[in-house]
């Protein structure tokens, strides 16, 4: 992933405006407030809420959003 840092300062997230930080082992950017990931294709960040996976559980409970109780 190649996204210059000038470029990564002026970018932020769609849902809640706050910086984005790159994650080169996961080829994304991440939202350092609401956590969204938004992947990067061929070095272009796709800023879209639509793109965008939920956020990294890593570190945390890990499926306490995917059971039973996230279907209504
Ligand atoms: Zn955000």
């Amino acid at each position: 992933m190649n996204i210059p840092a000038d470029l990564l300062e002026i970018l932020a997230c769609p849902s809640c405006h706050a910086p984005l930080q790159a994650n080169d082992s996961e080829n994304l950017l991440e939202c350092s407030r609401c956590g969204l990931r938004y992947p990067v294709r061929d070095d272009i960040p796709v800023l879209l809420i639509d793109e965008a996976l939920p956020p990294s559980t890593t570190g945390a409970a890990g499926e306490a959003s995917s059971g039973p109780g996230a279907l209504a």
